[in-house]
């Protein structure tokens, strides 16, 4: 068949410029140590920033929400999904990020890519005056949730506060939207949220601002990017997911009480889907809780004492030809460049029973190929020290 065989060439395309992504299986929870094929594996490759996905008060919790309100919601929010935990949690969160926001609320998502697509279509769509100036190193939801509003997008160039702020100023737009990851996810580095906020207050735009990777693990008390840099303002959209540090699933938006209405009333990644299952809700409190208190300050202090352990000469990373991109959170890019020669990165650690993430494009940019190294509270020193070594091992034998 003609199609059949336009797919298989297309394909093949990719296969022969090493860009075939494959799945593994893996056959325990998600940890440091995981099974895969029967293979005990060392990983450190997950966004568990603060190894909670499995922690058993958390299971507990969902276990404990499954008996109390059943497996799942049934209905949109709007209908009949929104469940008792789902408006406790809202409550929660909302006082999380709520030191730092006029006003606030919360609401919450089935995944951070539809908050996304919500916040920029809720906030955008069908507006002829609207104009979204994007970070070129944003998450693919964030560049998605502009598709979706059909808004005229500028993307401004990585960390570029003169470059954003030509554009702020020749802007005739009355709804402005400046949207940022907080941390790049593929980079690790933080974006100069304080800088660009003065910018959005001066030039009268909101501020997007994606924490995936920082709720949890930002902050003294994990409450994320805002907290990190004591940011206050009105202008804040705030956006967190809850499926990496908080190790259940789904996201939240935390703004001023008037953002949150508008996305719940036109919002349509919010409006046309299922509730997540209540249980999950219920179990994210108890991870709140977590993140929150004492065991929690204890895991991001491990977590940052393992991010400096990279710096370390005896335990830590030694590249020549290599580059580690200058990163102070859990995400941890060696830059190598070419395609394959990640891969067969990738491929030799693997045989070693290490098990790191290969970004290749389009997710980064071409020629900037690399093995992402995520870090997490539940990895050991000792186990930080034998991926640092197979590394060096590698680059020097390959070199
Ligand atoms: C993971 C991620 C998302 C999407 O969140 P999900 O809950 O996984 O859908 C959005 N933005 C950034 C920067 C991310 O890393």
């Amino acid at each position: 068949m003609q199609l059949l065989a336009q797919l298989s060439q297309q394909l093949q395309a990719l296969d022969e410029r090493s860009l075939i992504r494959r799945r593994r299986t893996v056959d325990t929870p998600c940890g440091p140590r995981v099974t895969v094929d029967g293979r005990e594996l060392l990983a450190f490759c997950s966004n568990d920033y603060l190894g909670l996905a499995n922690h058993p008060l958390i299971v507990e919790a969902l276990r404990e929400g499954a008996s109390l309100y059943g497996a799942g919601s049934g209905a949109s929010h709007l209908i009949s999904g929104h469940a008792r935990p789902h408006a406790l949690l809202e409550d929660r969160l909302a006082g999380f990020v709520g030191a730092h926001l006029e006003r606030p609320r919360a609401l919450t998502f089935c995944t951070g890519y539809m908050a996304n697509l919500a916040i920029i279509s809720g906030l955008t769509a069908g507006d002829r005056d609207a104009e979204i100036f994007s970070e070129s190193l944003n998450h693919a939801s964030l560049i998605d949730g502009a598709r979706l509003s059909r808004t005229r997008v500028h993307v401004y160039p990585h960390a570029d506060l003169a470059a954003i702020e030509a554009m702020l100023k020749a802007s005739n737009a009355a709804t402005k939207l400046v949207v940022t990851d907080s941390v790049f996810s593929m980079d690790g580095d933080l974006a100069p949220l304080p800088e660009l906020l003065a910018l959005c207050e001066q030039y009268n735009a909101w501020l997007v601002v994606d924490d995936a990777h920082g709720f949890g693990t930002l902050g003294a008390r994990g409450h994320g990017a805002l907290e990190h840099f004591d940011l206050r303002s009105p202008y804040l959209v705030y956006m967190g997911t809850l499926g990496k540090a908080a190790g259940v699933g789904g996201a939240f938006v935390a703004a001023h009480e008037t953002v949150i209405e508008t996305l719940i009333q036109k919002a349509r990644p919010y409006i046309f889907t299922t509730a997540a299952p209540p249980a999950m809700a219920h179990a994210l409190l108890a991870s709140l809780d977590l993140i929150d208190g004492a065991e929690g300050a204890l895991r991001r202090a491990h977590l940052q004492a393992l991010v400096a352990q990279l710096d370390d000469a005896a335990t830590g990373l030694q590249l020549q030809r290599w580059q580690r991109l200058p990163s102070a959170t859990a995400i941890q890019p060696i830059l190598i460049g070419d395609n394959a020669e990640t891969m067969r990165a990738g491929a030799a650690l693997y045989e070693q029973g290490l098990w790191v993430g290969t970004i290749r494009p389009p997710t980064v940019a071409a020629g900037t190929a690399r093995l992402r190294v995520t870090l997490s509270a539940g990895h050991s020193t000792m186990e930080v020290s034998q991926l640092s070594a197979a590394i060096n091992a590698l680059e020097k034998e390959w070199t």
